[in-house]
């Protein structure tokens, strides 16, 4: 492409208020379509229906994913707590919103296409955004908000979030259809939209919700990214090559675990001795003994961890 080598990621939204609908294209520099930047080009788009002050915000999405995680219902929570304003969350079928929501996206990177064909030259997101703004103004007699999202923004959330381990709701391949109320510590979910007498009265007020209570753990550092994983030590393993004494490892709890990353110290290699491992509270690993620091406990709590 023209414009530069890099790749540029669009991401759609529809908001509708009182009928009228607003076709929201968003690009950014940001080419890692995870939770981070759902999250904020999903805030932006919430801030636009909340600028006109309704009673509640109906969020829909297909039920991908990244619309599934942990980190989105805190997102969702989160946004909520800032508009100020309740949020219904629903997952729609793939069907229903996918369509429309798509050709949005479709419609952006067409004109864009277009435009680098016939010899037009982008400098950057901005240039892009600014020449979206021109072309699709009024098109198709719809309205088009075209915006870039700052790299740097998904960027600081994703850094946030790695130092956040968000703990997986237990039920939500079943959801449909969620209720977030400013500054509350849990959400109402059910699996079928409900519009019964209650939930007109109060909105997930009837038999139809559960509650659910999200939860987060804070970690001291990211945890190791997968291709990292820790070595496994084995009976046969000369652990001395791989691990000199006062490194510092970092193991990272199972995946299911609650459990923050341990960053431990090695302190010494010494050749078993069944008297001395029990002196010492020492763990065997085959004619090696790693003696490893635990760091990570607070206070004077220090104990010992097998490899
Ligand atoms: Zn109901």
């Amino acid at each position: 492409m023209h414009w530069s080598k890099r790749q540029v990621t669009v991401h759609s939204g529809i908001v509708k208020v009182n009928g009228i609908k607003e076709y929201h294209p968003y690009l950014t520099e940001d080419n890692q379509h995870d939770q981070a930047l759902v999250g904020v080009n999903l805030e932006r788009l919430v801030d636009v229906a909340a600028m006109r002050s309704p009673s509640a915000i109906l969020v829909e999405s297909d039920n991908g994913n990244d619309y599934k995680s942990a980190q989105h219902f805190f997102d969702v929570q989160r946004i909520c707590n800032k508009v100020r304003v309740p949020i219904i969350r629903a997952y729609g079928t793939p069907e229903h919103c996918k369509h429309e929501v798509d050709h949005v996206g479709g419609v952006a990177k067409m004109v864009l296409r277009r435009a680098v064909a016939s010899g037009e030259f982008f400098e950057d997101v901005g240039a892009m955004v600014e020449f979206l703004e021109g072309e699709l103004e009024d098109k198709e007699g719809l309205k088009y908000v075209v915006k870039e999202i700052d790299r740097e923004e998904s960027v600081a959330r994703r850094n946030e979030a790695s130092r956040s381990k968000y703990v997986t709701v237990q039920g939500t391949t079943s959801f449909r259809v969620m209720y977030f109320e400013p500054d509350k510590s849990s959400f109402k979910a059910s699996n079928r939209i409900c519009v019964c007498e209650m939930c007109t009265e109060s909105y997930g007020s009837c038999s139809n919700f559960n509650e659910f209570y999200p939860q987060v753990i804070s970690l001291k550092a990211p945890p190791r990214r997968p291709k990292d994983k820790p070595v496994e030590v084995s009976a046969e393993t000369d652990v001395v090559e791989f691990l000199p004494p006062l490194s510092v490892v970092a193991v990272a709890p199972e995946r299911k675990s609650n459990l923050p990353v341990w960053f431990m110290q090695i302190k010494s290699h010494i050749v078993a001795d069944q008297e001395m491992s029990a002196e010492y509270g020492l763990v065997e690993a085959g004619q090696q003994v790693i003696l490893a620091y635990h760091l990570e406990q607070h206070g004077e709590n220090t104990t010992y961890m097998k490899l």
